[in-house]
């Protein structure tokens, strides 16, 4: 105990030594005597767990080990992991083990035209990625399987359908961590040379490069990414990590509308919270890797604009990781309630955008709205001739109004600057309070695709009724009436569409 400092007698500091320091334990092998019963019981006031393979009397409340004292009647195959797991050690991957090089150099890589051996998602088949909650005994610890057609089942160039859902099990794992582990899905599968993946949730997009495929990549280790930089960034608050890579159409869609629920139940948590019950706001700058000077400050009606972050998901993430992406803003004085600006929030965005902007508005498109970075779910942009507001999200891949298709308008706003008449935002945001109070709110919108439309109905129903105007949704024309301004502005004016009677949206 020399290490330690431990003097002999010293019964209370041996043990908190050895229970922090020293993660021995106890595997007997067979019939366990009374002798052998005995010494273990001495192990348990060493802090060291005993794990058997036979029926003896188990001892399971926690106190003095880590977790259990005494498991019994283990089979052999679960043995060692159940030890690992009593013991409470965590599983470090040193190597990420792909045939590609990897790091944070190859983030922003693009993955175009010729080069591409597999593409999924954006928009041209079904992607998603979840990360859930298993049960301890299911999950079972860089397990990695390919559910459907591999890469070497596949000509270039390929497209699939892709599900990756990630089932996370520990001790310490709570739901609230499952949007922080999912949101890391991004950057991680990106350092993979010649792998490009924009986006989340269901607006993934992967490419896969044919020199990568060439070296020997396949989806398999897009599992065996998460599973060691998981464990390596994130381990202390899960145990164990499984993947599963589907690629069969009807699973994906399956995993979809799973995923889909869920992240309509993480929404909705915040509901209820306003930006004026709070004095702390949390930034985001995880995505500073693409856009170096965005920053996400995100209040409970202004959520991220991935989509993927949230409030409370922010409030999450910091308690994990409190010198991580999401810092507490204090909001401090009010500057301007109407555009939503707070001196707090201006000092935060001036240091993390080191010294690029001093101020934005939470709540306005046309007076210095929020940074913008490639990430976003949707992007508003004002339509002069209509008096309002359109918004696309990423997965419509039509023209709109403005004279844009979205992957223009994300290659022109996306870079992390604040571009007036344009701002990125999150799907759920359009039906949040604040979402562009400042112009009107959804009062102004006037164009959105009707798959847009389609998703969030419900929702934007009822905060329509709030806005009194209950048919506001059918008054909003769709790509079915038209593309430009001068297509839509007929329909706006047979439905009466409230923007055309407001204020001129850029004095507003
Ligand atoms: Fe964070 Fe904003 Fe990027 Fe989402 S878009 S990950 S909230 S910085």
């Amino acid at each position: 105990m020399a290490f330690g400092n431990v003097k002999p007698g010293d019964f209370r500091r041996n043990l908190i030594y050895n229970k922090d320091r020293t993660f021995a334990f106890v595997m007997p092998l067979g019939h366990v005597t009374d002798e052998w019963y005995a010494n273990a019981a001495g192990a348990i006031n060493w802090g060291f767990p005993t794990i058997a393979d036979t029926p003896i009397p188990e001892v399971l409340p926690t106190g003095i080990c880590t977790y259990e004292h005494v498991v019994s009647n283990i089979p052999h195959d679960q043995i060692t992991a159940k030890a690992v797991e009593v013991r409470g050690l965590k599983v470090a991957v040193s190597e990420v083990p792909i045939p590609v090089s990897y790091g944070p150099a190859f983030e922003g890589e693009r993955v175009r035209g010729e080069d591409i051996y597999l593409e999924a998602g954006g928009g041209r088949s079904p992607a998603v990625e979840w990360v859930t909650t298993g049960r301890m005994d299911q999950v079972e610890d860089g397990k990695v399987e390919v559910v459907g057609p591999e890469l070497t089942d596949i000509q270039p160039p390929g497209l699939l359908p892709i599900a990756i859902k990630c089932e996370v099990a520990g001790r310490e794992m709570q739901e609230d961590y499952e949007p922080i582990l999912e949101r890391q899905i991004h950057h991680l599968i990106n350092y993979a040379q010649g792998v490009m993946h924009i986006g989340q949730r269901d607006i993934a997009w992967l490419r896969i490069s044919k020199a990568a495929v060439e070296k020997g990549f396949r989806l398999e280790h897009l599992g065996k990414i998460l599973h060691a930089k998981l464990h390596q960034d994130f381990g202390a608050i899960f145990d164990k990590i499984q993947v599963r890579v589907y690629t069969e159409e009807d699973k994906v869609k399956e995993i979809v509308e799973q995923a889909r629920n869920v992240y309509a139940a993480r929404d909705v948590r915040i509901e209820g919270m306003t930006d004026e019950t709070t004095d702390i706001f949390y930034s985001c700058t995880l995505c500073q890797s693409f856009a170096p000077n965005h920053v996400c400050i995100i209040s409970p009606e202004r959520t991220g604009l991935c989509g993927a972050y949230n409030w409370m998901d922010c409030k999450a993430s910091f308690e994990i990781n409190t010198t991580g992406p999401n810092q507490p803003v204090q909001k401090g004085e009010i500057i301007d309630a109407r555009l939503g600006q707070w001196k707090g929030c201006n000092e935060f965005l001036y240091k993390a955008s080191r010294q690029n902007f001093d101020h934005y508005n939470f709540y306005s498109i046309v007076h210095d709205p929020m940074t913008t970075c490639g990430c976003c779910e949707c992007i508003a942009a004002v339509l002069p001739l209509c008096n309002g507001i359109m918004t696309v999200n990423r997965d419509y891949l039509g023209m709109t109004p403005c004279g844009m298709k979205f992957t223009t308008l994300a290659g022109t706003v996306g870079g992390g600057v604040i571009t007036p008449g344009f701002v990125g935002h999150g799907k759920y945001n359009i039906t949040q309070r604040k979402f562009l109070s400042a112009e009107g709110g959804i009062l102004r919108v006037v164009w959105m695709p009707k798959m847009l439309k389609d998703e969030i109905k419900e929702r934007f129903i009822k905060r329509a009724e709030e806005m009194g105007v209950p048919d506001l949704l059918d008054r909003i024309a769709d790509e079915t009436v038209g593309e430009t301004e001068e297509a839509i502005l007929p329909f706006l004016e047979e439905k009466q569409h409230p923007a055309l009677t407001m204020d001129p949206i850029l004095e507003a």
